[in-house]
């Protein structure tokens, strides 16, 4: 069962890989396609406004000025739904996304994903968020993380933080299991 925070983390990941590359906000058709390549089906698409879904998800994707992503559980089930928003601020002259709670009063968790934060001048990352892809393997969802989202992390001090709940992890050579959540962390260097 795919729950909202790992398309959440997953789509972050490759959205965060766009602007670091580009300096911009992808389009909504850039989106629209890494929801597609995450296994979701494009359901409608009218006026820029998409909404996609897989057997156990539902997305729509708003693009605006800004993108507004909110990821929902099929059943319909608001107490974990994440909206992903991805804006340029003008003040700091930096692509933000930040994933949040779409409904604070009812999510169960604690998103503890740091925010993405690119220097829209230089391409640098200024903030140090855990993100990568997400996959359900035998025994459990694994998020997989690369050597370099790793080296950040650790400098941050914050690596017995689970950064999907918030939770304790329990680290052994390359992997990590949060005793809150379940999630196991793994590190593939390349
Ligand atoms: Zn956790």
């Amino acid at each position: 069962m795919m729950e909202p925070v790992a398309l959440a983390i997953s789509l972050a990941e490759k959205i965060m890989k766009i602007m670091l590359s580009t300096l911009r906000l992808p389009s909504g058709d850039e989106v629209g396609d890494i929801l597609k390549n995450l296994g979701l089906e494009e359901l409608c698409l009218r006026g820029g406004i998409g909404v996609y879904r897989s057997r156990d998800l539902i997305a729509l994707l708003i693009p605006r000025e800004s993108l507004v992503i909110d990821v929902i559980s099929s059943s319909g089930d608001l107490s974990d739904a994440l909206e992903i928003v991805v804006y340029r601020d003008r003040k700091l002259n930096a692509l933000i996304l930040e994933i949040l709670p779409a409904n604070d009063i009812e999510y169960e968790g604690n998103i503890g994903l740091e925010p993405v934060i690119i220097d829209a001048e230089t391409g640098e990352l200024l903030s140090n968020p855990v993100l990568g892809e997400v996959n359900e393997e035998e025994g459990g969802v694994v998020l997989v993380i690369d050597g370099e989202t790793y080296e950040r992390w650790s400098k941050s001090g914050k690596l017995d933080t689970c950064p999907v709940c918030g939770g304790e992890l329990r680290w052994k050579n390359d992997r990590a299991v949060c005793l809150d959540c379940g999630y196991e962390i793994k590190v593939v260097r390349k």
